[in-house]
């Protein structure tokens, strides 16, 4: 049988363009897949090996040419035996030489990995510095601070315009770093900076000193005096402006100076904004977590040329310098609430990435609830549960991927099961446990953290654990889900029913007619107590084996969370008589 010519011409065309859609998906799976590079999973036996103390970084950018040169040298602890050292650095960048403890050495540089081998095997207990040498032309962010690499752009009138964001790729993407989150230099890292003049180079830490250099360049020199993720460390370049304010501490005692440092065209703006809101951010969240963590280095923000970062004490921001209708700059808070939960306290893996963004997240709600009431804090809550996906746990670990574990409800969902824990528990459990998790009384002490400590501290302080809590919010995707059943029941069965059950049926004796109400959870295990409103007067309904029954007048309106205290999905009945 022959095809009809017209047939065999609409299969050609269609053959042809599912070719092209075909090669097109691929090509952009392609690089889509090159945009993502790895950070964390599970520790490769040779950086096991090591206990980084100390980075010493030197950079040197071209703007022009967009490339970097550049030298780390990191100080290592050997904890088990070792023949080679492995260090993550992007395919992109050429490695030019390596030493081990000064002595030149031999090293592979194939698929992001960098290993040099070692004459001696390293044993546990020794010390050694394994310098790189490297350069060349970065990755470039394709959609900053998602898809990361440096960024190359310029401002309004010309000027460049630098940055770089590493949250999803790992620091890699522009420096030779055990890329896994669970270690950090303990001793601290150092920078050392250098951009043409007269250009401002910005970098993480305390600024120690500067150079102009003969070449037309300047080097600013950094040290950072805390342990700090990979990610947080950044640089931020371009013909900034200081913007300086006071900040007094949340005690009022201190008298430090906070700059931002905006690009010409957004002085005025800044300067609105870091007068109203600079140290106001610090002081409000300070009484609830503790004094700012980072004092020996500083409180300071760079615009960005894109969205924000987390950056420790050099936080990123670029946003537009409006207010949200609580009043405050969301993005500034947001960045500023991480030098607590992202920098201070760090997620040893990235499966627990929602204490960075949930915390965070949260500490947004916390500032409306301090500095505008309860009401609009359980509004801002109320929008944050309208945000929640639920399609995927919100820790999937352990040894998780930056870029697996990063999703949408690691924020909004984060800050609501935090807000839900917040009714389990009251205010003054919940509060103490805020602040032991953040060891808000020691502000300098850093340290790496799990979920599952969470947990405990949680079980300690409120004096029972909740294990079917953490596994509903956090370890499963869909959200608990209560019903509600209403049967009207005569008097007279209520008076024999009362009589015969004693106070098995908790009823309301007042009216001669009453309702019963049943509510239950979809899962009987689940056993979070229900706010529950009878008339408009509020109850807490405890929910032991994941349901409870009680006695209402009958007609009585009932209402379940009607102010949205706890996350959770649920419908009341549409039956005739409810009257809601
Ligand atoms: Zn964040």
């Amino acid at each position: 049988m022959r095809l009809p010519r017209w047939l065999r011409r609409a299969l050609a065309v269609a053959g042809v363009l599912a070719f092209l859609l075909a090669t097109g998906a691929a090509a952009l799976f392609a690089w889509h897949r090159t945009q993502l590079l790895d950070s964390g999973g599970p520790l490769r036996p040779r950086q096991a090996a090591v206990d980084v103390r100390r980075y010493d970084l030197a950079l040197r950018l071209d703007p022009a040419r967009r490339e970097i040169a550049g030298r780390n040298r990191a100080t290592l602890a050997i904890v088990a035996p070792l023949d080679a050292v492995e260090l993550h650095l992007d395919g992109r960048l050429t490695v030019r030489s390596a030493h081990v403890d000064g002595a030149p050495a031999r090293f592979v540089h194939r698929r992001g990995l960098i290993t040099v081998p070692l004459e001696r095997p390293f044993a546990p207990g020794e010390r050694h510095v394994v310098e790189i040498v490297y350069g060349g032309r970065p990755k470039v962010a394709a959609f900053p601070p998602w898809l990361d690499g440096m960024v190359w752009r310029t401002t309004p009138s010309g000027a460049p315009w630098i940055g770089v964001t590493t949250q999803g790729d790992g620091a890699d993407d522009w420096w030779p770093c055990k890329d896994h989150p669970s270690d950090e230099p303990d001793e601290g890292l150092s920078i050392e900076l250098t951009v043409p003049s007269p250009l401002v180079g910005l970098a993480s830490g305390r600024r120690v000193g500067a150079t102009e250099n003969p070449d037309g360049t300047t080097t600013t020199r950094w040290e950072v005096s805390y342990p700090i993720n990979n990610y947080a460390v950044s640089v931020n370049v371009g013909p900034y402006v200081p913007i300086e304010a006071t900040y007094r501490g949340i005690d009022g005692a201190a008298e430090r100076t906070i700059v931002f440092w905006a690009i010409p065209e957004h002085a005025d703006e800044a300067r609105r904004l870091w007068t109203a809101q600079g140290a106001r951010l610090l002081e409000v969240l300070g009484r609830r977590f503790g004094e700012y963590p980072f004092w020996k280095d500083k409180y300071w923000v760079a615009e960005s040329p894109y969205l924000g970062m987390e950056h420790q004490s050099l936080v990123a921001y670029g946003a537009r310098f409006e207010d949200n209708d609580d009043g405050f700059d969301e993005l500034l808070l947001h960045e500023t609430a991480h030098e607590w939960w992202g920098n201070k306290i760090t997620a040893r893996d990235w499966a627990d990435f929602w204490i960075h963004e949930g915390f965070g997240t949260y500490a947004e709600a916390l500032f409306v609830l301090d500095t505008a009431g309860e009401e609009k804090y359980l509004a801002y809550m109320r929008r944050l549960a309208r945000r929640t996906r639920n399609r995927t746990p919100i820790v999937r670990g352990p040894d998780a991927l930056a870029k697996d574990a990063y999703i949408g409800d690691i924020y909004a969902k984060g800050a609501c099961v935090l807000h839900t824990l917040k009714w389990l528990v009251g205010d003054e459990a919940f509060f103490t446990v805020l602040r032991r998790f953040v060891d808000a009384d020691r502000p300098e002490a850093c340290r790496l953290v799990a979920t599952d400590e969470l947990e405990r501290l949680v079980a300690e302080v409120a004096g029972r654990p909740a294990p079917w809590f953490w596994e509903r919010y956090l370890r499963r995707a869909e959200l608990p889900r209560w019903t509600l059943s209403r049967v009207p029941v005569d008097a007279e069965e209520t008076a024999e029913r009362t009589a015969a059950e004693g106070t098995a049926v908790t009823a309301e004796r007042t009216a001669d007619a009453t309702d019963e109400i049943t509510l239950s959870w979809d899962d009987p295990a689940f056993e979070l107590p229900l706010p529950v409103t009878v008339g408009g007067v509020a109850r807490r309904i405890d929910m032991p084996s994941g349901r409870a029954a009680f006695r209402v007048p009958a007609g009585a309106a009932v209402e379940v969370d009607p102010r949205g205290l706890v996350l959770a999905a649920g419908e009341l009945p549409r039956a005739a008589g409810d009257a809601r």
